[in-house]
């Protein structure tokens, strides 16, 4: 098997030879410096852990309220999946497309996707989609913006409750932990890592 000969550093594209480092350590690219992976002891159970829990995580998220509002005596109340699909009624279409494709379709699926890559390496079931998984996986990857949109919750937040009486829903703080957890995926997430894994699995 010739295996993985050479790797592209992410920040400045220098193409080096991939490097051969031991469980623990750490390449660095030699022109810029950058981290080109690093061999985490548990990174395979920690990443199964957490894309697991993000995805439990992101279920309950669209099972309960969002936030409540409270103005002039009434009261309305906003699921995650209407934050999206409001945009859509309210004539924003294409933006709400994007909302639920930024913040919730592309996250779930890189976690599942993660999820059967994993399942793959240990079991060997579906090897033939592998390559095609893993590539799209990384196509993915940046076009997922959960923590954004927590971040541009807290900053409605700021602004209206200037105007109406709010209140946090389980759905806020499901959706919170899971964009925790699925920082912690993207942090697990190693290029060179994975294709080591693979190799290791073909060689097996
Ligand atoms: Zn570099």
């Amino acid at each position: 098997m010739s295996g993985l000969q050479h790797i592209a550093c992410d920040l400045c594209d220098l193409l080096i030879a991939a490097p051969t480092i031991e469980v623990g350590q750490c390449a660095l690219c030699p022109r810029c410096k950058h981290k080109i992976s690093r061999l985490r002891p548990n990174a395979f159970v920690s990443l199964f852990a957490y894309a697991v829990t993000g995805l439990v995580l992101l279920v309950l998220a669209n099972s309960f309220g969002l936030m409540q509002f409270k103005l002039a005596g009434n009261v309305a109340q906003i699921t995650l999946w209407q934050s999206a699909s409001e945009l859509y009624f309210d004539a924003y279409k294409i933006l709400s497309v994007l909302v639920f494709l930024f913040t919730i379709f592309f996250p779930a699926l890189v976690l599942l996707m993660i999820i059967m890559f994993l399942i793959t390496i240990k079991t060997g079931i579906g090897k033939f989609y592998m390559t095609s998984l893993l590539r799209l996986i990384f196509t993915l990857i940046p076009w997922s913006m959960a923590e954004v949109f927590i971040v541009g919750i807290i900053v409605s937040l700021v602004k209206l409750v200037t105007i109406a009486q709010m209140h946090l829903g389980w759905s806020f703080w499901a959706y919170t932990a899971f964009a925790f957890c699925y920082l912690k995926v993207l942090s697990l997430v190693d290029r060179y890592q994975f294709w080591h894994w693979i190799e290791g699995w073909q060689h097996d």
